[in-house]
């Protein structure tokens, strides 16, 4: 494909990331074209955009993993560049395949380098050959309990063992002597063959105290690499990061240094391009390469504040086969202060927690003020759908140095206002207070071991649905044309306004199973799940009496974990799925009599 400068950029993402990429373009001169589901026709990546297209849907699978809608618009667009954002397809080498066997640029890593980071053994053996520092493990499949076993007696437990093509934390099991070994392996490879469809598994040492710090690395298309910074995200629950910081403190003289080098070593390995994350554990003075995200990641604007480098406009810049701008030399010398990100969700840390709290912003006040950016897809009025990662957006806080970018970021969340949806800025805050984060005594397993959160109270509860009693009185308006948007200016009078409004909120509520509409609040006794997921547990069983508002199963969407509550109090007449059971929007899961 001939290398030019790009001209116009199709965002195949949504939310904040998308916001990131259109503003980037825009400030190089460059057209920005997005897409849209059904929910997000006036979502703020939308209303920023030059154009935008209608996917048409409601769940990822049916707009934004729409391989053919995506490519259509391609098409209708005239894009010579696309932007996956992370997520979605961002790591999907069958989509950059494509749309670069249609003369496209695809913003990010070649095909074949997806593919060889995208499995957990194949990625240590192309570290390996890089001469990249793996976690001590096997770099083969195991299938035996006797060579899991073999391996502990060798390296002293703990050891964990890993689903080869697992993530998200899942099919990884920790055992901690030689009895243990069976049990876990089988788990391992339920979980795995559950989840992921393949139960491949291998061995690696269990560090008990470690440190996630992530290396970020940009190259180009003519072998040039450079390390911008390192990032510690060790602040991480259930392994979903919370709070990433740039650079990684108090490692020892020269460890910073080592991990950039050793990031590029296994990036040089693959023939990687565009920018890309290199993860790795660090204890006791010792680094060890874990897996590479062949993809921007959410906490990059870490080490954008840190350098000044605008990490989306290097994408673009090398995709279009621009070398880097900067040498390794100049890059470093940039480098100055410390930079935190804070990841706002709409989850409910009440008790530690952290359930899903989707719903509508009724108001949004970002924080503002020297050194302090923040990054979101939303606006007041906007809604946090269920169907959609619950990030709000990222607080991202500049400081001369550690303490003054943590009271910084204090200080910023406390200004920060966001009603309607409860959010994760009460964790935050217990984090950027204890004096074990202030003197980087931390590790991954902190948040979980050591902070107290149960002493953080559930939010005023939501603002609710009171969608008829709120009407939101737009000025502006929008028609499709041919699946095309336009933005259309138009005095309404109020009452249209009211209807539309309680139409559009309709449409967005959870597709309810047949049955329902028993009166005076007893509910459905039909429980259905309102996003496409996975069960990863179910609660009860056949005869069991349960409370109207009691858990009876656990769903996994978008990496996070929801509890399906029953509508009504009653029997439990039938249970129609089993854990790792796929569903889907609407399915019912359990029948109360
Ligand atoms: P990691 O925690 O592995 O470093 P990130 O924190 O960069 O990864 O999160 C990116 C991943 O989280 C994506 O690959 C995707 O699975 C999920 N994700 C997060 N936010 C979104 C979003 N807005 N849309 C889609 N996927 C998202
Ligand atoms: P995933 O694909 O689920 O992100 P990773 O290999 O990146 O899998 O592991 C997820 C998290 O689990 C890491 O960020 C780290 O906190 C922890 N972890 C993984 N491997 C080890 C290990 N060998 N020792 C200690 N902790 C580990
Ligand atoms: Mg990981």
């Amino acid at each position: 494909m001939p290398l030019k400068p790009l001209t116009k950029i199709l965002i195949a993402n949504r939310g904040e990331i998308a916001v990131r990429v259109i503003r980037a373009a825009r400030e190089m001169g460059i057209a920005t074209v997005a897409v849209y589901s059904e929910l997000d026709r006036n979502a703020l990546h939308v209303r920023l955009a030059d154009e935008a297209y209608a996917l048409g849907g409601q769940t990822a699978a049916e707009s934004y993993l729409n391989t053919e809608a995506i490519l259509d618009a391609i098409r209708k667009s005239g894009a010579d560049g696309v932007h996956p954002g992370y997520g979605f397809f961002s790591e999907n080498a069958d989509f950059a395949e494509a749309i670069t066997q249609m003369g496209v640029a695809f913003i990010g890593p070649p095909p074949d380098a997806i593919r060889e980071m995208g499995d957990k053994v194949s990625s240590r053996k192309a570290a390996l050959r890089g001469d990249c520092p793996i976690v001590p493990g096997t770099t083969e499949f195991v299938t035996t309990a006797a060579e899991i076993a073999d391996f502990g007696k060798k390296f002293g437990f703990p050891i964990a063992i890993k689903a080869a093509f697992g993530g998200g934390g899942r099919g990884m099991k920790v055992v901690r002597s030689a009895e243990e070994v069976q049990e876990a392996m089988d788990s391992a490879q339920r979980e795995a063959k559950a989840f992921f469809g393949r139960d491949e598994i291998y061995v690696e040492k269990y560090l008990t105290w470690p440190r996630h710090v992530e290396v970020q690395i940009v190259g180009d298309q003519h072998g040039n690499y450079a390390w911008v910074s390192t990032r510690d995200c060790s602040a991480q629950r259930r392994h979903q990061k919370l709070v990433e910081e740039a650079p990684a403190v108090a490692m020892g003289e020269g460890i910073e240094e080592a991990m950039g080098e050793a990031a590029i070593k296994a990036a040089r390995a693959v023939g990687y391009f565009n920018a890309g994350t290199v993860e790795f554990i660090y204890q006791d003075g010792e680094f060890f390469f874990l897996e590479m995200n062949t993809r921007l990641q959410v906490e990059h604007p870490v080490s954008e504040v840190i350098t000044g480098i605008d990490l989306v406009e290097w994408q673009i810049r090398v995709a279009g086969g621009e070398t880097l701008p900067m040498t390794q030399e100049q890059v470093a010398a940039r480098r100055n202060g410390h930079g935190i990100e804070i990841r706002i969700n709409a989850e409910n840390p009440a008790g530690g927690k952290f359930l899903p709290s989707p719903g509508k912003i009724t108001k949004l006040v970002p924080s503002d003020g020297f050194g302090v950016r923040f990054d979101s897809g939303y606006e007041s009025g906007d809604e946090i759908s269920q169907y959609y990662d619950n990030l709000v957006g990222k607080l991202i806080v500049w400081g001369k140095d550690r303490p003054t970018a943590i009271a910084r970021t204090i200080r910023a969340l406390e200004e920060m206002v966001v009603e309607g949806v409860a959010t994760t800025i009460p964790a935050d805050l217990a984090i950027l207070r204890h004096p074990d984060f202030a003197a980087m005594k931390h590790s991954t397993k902190w948040v979980e071991e050591v902070l107290d959160l149960s002493g953080i109270e559930a939010p005023k509860a939501p603002a609710g649905d009171g969608d008829d009693a709120e009407p939101l009185v737009r000025r502006n308006t929008t028609v499709e044309v041919n699946g095309k948007r336009f933005d259309v200016a138009m005095w309404v009078p109020e009452q249209t306004a009211v209807v539309a409004s309680a139409g559009a909120a309709k449409a967005s509520k959870p597709k309810r199973a047949a049955g329902g509409g028993a009166g005076g609040g007893a509910g459905s006794g039909q429980v259905a799940v309102p996003m496409q997921g996975t069960i990863v547990k179910v609660l009860v069983e056949v005869g069991q009496d349960v409370e109207a508002g009691q858990a009876v199963v656990v769903l996994e969407a978008m990496k996070m974990e929801n509890q399906i509550l029953a509508e009504k109090s009653g029997k439990v007449s039938e249970v129609k799925v089993k854990a790792g059971d796929t569903v889907g929007s609407g399915d019912v899961v359990v029948v109360i009599a």
